[in-house]
């Protein structure tokens, strides 16, 4: 196989305690069909971009993870969703930040790409553009899960903005918490790298807080080198350049991604209190997916063919 694809579904602590047998299987079906959807692409010979995109669209439409119809809530109780992509080959780049109706923010990133000479567009004017070209748009009560509400209360009580709560509807009184942004990044066969990620971001967020998510270079990065996507709390990830730190440590100290990946992570990330991580892919295919919080929810496929899904 000469193509690599890793997927996330958000780092933080996962509680083993509180992801009950059946929520966790739920997790595992969920990765693995994202992980089935962009290798299909793949293995067709179709390009990296389309890849993640296709990935993180399945992951998108689960209610599952924090990211389009699983979006977590704004202080005000709305949900204001962030999402971008970036095509290493090309090196163009699309994202949306703080839209509201459209089903999938990570197609209206991709528009952003391809349908208009911008790479970042912000609130109705994002959700607009997909209207006008097409995109299903949902009304407020297709994103709303019980769960997530659940969890708006819970920071509003505790008064603050909240990463994403541990997984169980069960245990909604659960002191850790976790984030469940998704996102992908793929070496095609013709050796051609992209990353894609989408997120609701953080409970109980202020009125138009903007994560790293859909800032190219701190959560979304691609080259020719490398392609990241990144999950954890966003402003560490904004102040760190996080995503892009890595492909410059790899061009300017010639470091092995992996290596680049551990010192972004783990020297840097960490000891600031950046708790997430991210999942990267090089050049030849190899895959390196670190974080210093607890688990992250992750599924990955290599060039030789071996895969796993993983969360601690
Ligand atoms: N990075 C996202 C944000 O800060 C949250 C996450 O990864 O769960 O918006």
């Amino acid at each position: 196989m000469n193509y690599s694809l890793a997927i996330h579904g958000g780092a933080g602590t996962i509680a083993r305690a509180s992801l009950t047998p059946e929520a966790e299987k739920n997790y595992r079906i969920a990765l693995q069909a994202a992980l089935q959807t962009g290798a299909a692409v793949l293995a067709g010979g179709g390009p990296a971009l389309d890849a993640v995109e296709a990935a993180v669209r399945s992951l998108e439409d689960c209610p599952l993870f924090n990211a389009g119809r699983g979006a977590v809530f704004t202080h005000e109780g709305h949900h204001e969703m962030d999402a971008a992509l970036m095509d290493g080959h090309s090196g163009r780049a699309g994202a949306v930040a703080g839209v509201r109706a459209v089903q999938n923010p990570i197609r209206a990133a991709r528009l952003v790409m391809e349908a208009t000479e911008h790479v970042l567009l912000a609130y109705p004017g994002a959700d607009e553009l997909a209207r006008e070209h097409g995109l299903p748009l949902q009304p407020p009560a297709y994103f709303f899960t019980e769960f997530r509400h659940q969890q708006l209360q819970e920071a509003i009580a505790a008064g603050r903005m909240q990463l994403d709560h541990a997984s169980a509807p069960t245990a909604p009184a659960d002191p850790n918490w976790k984030k469940g942004t998704v996102g992908a990044v793929a070496r095609d066969q013709h050796g051609h790298l992209a990353a894609a990620t989408s997120t609701g971001g953080m409970t109980n967020k202020r009125y138009a807080r903007i994560g790293d998510t859909p800032l190219i270079g701190a959560g979304t990065w691609a080259d020719a080198r490398c392609a990241i996507s990144c999950t954890g709390h966003g402003e560490y990830f904004i102040r760190a350049v996080a995503a892009h730190d890595i492909a410059c440590l790899m061009e300017y100290k010639n470091l092995s991604l992996a290596e680049a990946c551990r010192i972004v992570v783990h020297d840097k990330l960490a000891p600031a209190g950046g708790e997430g991580g991210l999942i990267a892919v090089d050049a030849a295919g190899n895959l390196a997916l670190p974080f210093n919080s607890e688990g992250m929810y992750r599924a990955w496929q290599d060039a030789d063919g071996s895969g796993e899904v993983a969360i601690y």
